[in-house]
This record gives C-alpha cells, structure tokens and sequence, in this order.
C-alpha cells in the first residue's frame, strides 16, 4: 500500500473494493469490516480512502441488526458485529491540544489523519473497536495518538470522562470493569471479576449464536433437501479469548496510578495530615484487597 502526506492528512491508496484504510483490514474483526466501511469512510477522486467529515459528530457507532424477519439467507456478520467508539478529540470539539515533550514549550499539535491500528476493548459482555487519530508536533515533529494519557489529561473533565476505556500495551478494558475492580476485597479479586467477565462473555457469545442458528435453520434444511444450492452458510466465529487474571491486575494498577492525587487526598483526609504506621498497614491492605 502506499501512503503520502497531503496537507497534513494520510491518503491511503485504494488497493482493493473494502472502503477502509489498509491497516484497517487486519485489525479489524472480519465481521465489522464492512459496515465500518459504509458508514465511516468513502473513496476519494483519486482512488484513496477518507474518513467522512460530517460523521465526527458522534462517537459511538452501532452495527446493524439482525433482521426481525428473516426473508433471505441471514449474513453472519450481522449477528456477531461489535460497535465502534471513534475518538478525536482535536477535531471533534475543536479543542487545542500541546506538545507532551518538555522542550517544545507547549506547541501547539495539528492533526495527522486516522491511526492505522483499531483496539480492541474488553467490555462486560463483549468486546468493542477503539479507534483514534494521530496527533503531530510542527516544531519536534513526533506524533501522538489521541488516546494516549499525555493528551487526555489536557482535556477538561467533562470531556475526558467520555473516552470509556483504559488501554494497555495490546488490549483495552472499559470503565465499567474498571469500576469493579476499585472494590476489592475478598471474593472480589481480580481472578474472580475474570471469572464473572468471562461467564457473561460467554452468555452473550451464546445467545448470539442460538439467535443465528435459528435464523438459518430453514436454509440449512433446505440445503439439505436441495432446494438451496450454491449458497454457503457460514459458521458462526469463534469466541475471542479473555485476556488472563494478571492483565486485570495491570488494569487495576495503572486506574490506580491515575487517580493517585485523589487516592492520596482522600488517605490524608481520613487520617490526618501525617500518616502513622499504622495507618499506611491498613491503606496498603485494602490496595493489596485484603479485608480490614
Ligand atoms: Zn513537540
């Protein structure tokens, strides 16, 4: 694929019919290639790929539903599709944004097209699609990615509590597990909260299967009797693994870390100014999620 800076946005090269760019493809799950592509992007005069401008006044993107009333062989995809959450925050509320590296005296960052790699974020039932833009400095010329910490914390709090989720080197958690894993304790740790994230993965997983069986299971028997031929039904996709009990740890640390002024604020507010022996043994016993 070749890529070229035009104006400070990335072309992509169209090199093949999927409207996505070309990293898109593979990190993207097969089944939320197309309707991304549909709803997200278009093709330009010159054979390349865009995202739509208008389509930066919403956030969240939903995959279309399964039809209530199966007419023709259902698609696969419809069934096991996950939303998208698409953060830009430079171009969607036009805020200013500065350089993170000391040196460059806060220069300002000018926007530097789409991020070729989609996340994948761990949610309660299911998992979503994260996506970002690049950020770059005019005077030391690195980039960032918009949902990198350096930026968010420049952001107010109205707008940083909108971005849903803790990234990680390779997955992403949403807040709402997060927000499980602040109380812990005993028989809350992070093997536990695994085990109940897991088992309602696997219900959803479930339920999106019977749902897509069922939808076929007139096709099926008419591809066995020959009335359907030449129409492949596709299997269901696997479901995607849970990352293990030491990531939820790493996610409980780094949410930690970043509310580490509150954290300390509210230590000093129950016990006093100073801190006393005794005091840091039972904070460090309820970080470690043992009972008081
Ligand atoms: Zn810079």
């Amino acid at each position: 694929m070749a890529q070229a800076s035009v104006n400070r946005c990335v072309i992509y090269i169209r090199i093949s019919d999927l409207c996505l760019p070309a990293r898109w493809k593979t990190t993207l799950p097969k089944a939320d290639q197309q309707w991304i592509a549909k709803a997200l992007f278009r093709w330009t005069s010159s054979g390349g790929v865009e995202l739509v401008p208008e389509h930066l006044n919403q956030l969240w993107w939903y995959p279309p539903q399964p039809a209530v009333a199966v007419n023709s062989l259902p698609g696969v995809d419809r069934y096991f599709a996950r939303p998208l959450f698409l953060w830009m925050p430079r171009k969607q509320w036009k805020v200013q944004l500065y350089c993170p590296h000391p040196g460059c005296d806060r220069q300002e960052l000018a926007s530097a097209g789409i991020n070729q790699k989609v996340r994948q974020v761990v949610d309660i039932d299911g998992y979503y699609n994260l996506a970002c833009d690049n950020l770059e400095c005019m005077k030391c010329r690195r980039r960032v990615l918009s949902w990198s910490h350096s930026i968010l914390s420049q952001l107010d709090i109205g707008h940083r509590v909108q971005f849903p989720c803790i990234l990680t080197a390779k997955h992403a958690c949403d807040r709402k597990i997060v927000l499980l894993l602040r109380n812990r304790g005993l028989g809350n740790s992070c093997s536990q909260i695994r085990k109940k994230v897991d088992e309602q993965h696997d219900e959803a997983w479930l339920n999106s299967n019977a749902h897509y069986l069922t939808d076929c299971s007139g096709f099926i028997d008419a591809a066995h009797s020959g009335l359907l031929v030449n129409r492949t039904i596709s299997d269901p996709p696997e479901r995607a693994a849970l990352p293990r009990h030491r990531w939820f740890m790493q996610i409980y640390i780094q949410d930690v870390f970043q509310r580490l002024d509150e954290i300390k604020a509210g230590i000093t507010s129950v016990f006093g100014r100073i801190l006393k022996l005794d005091s840091t043994k039972k904070v460090v016993k309820k970080l470690a999620g043992r009972p008081r």
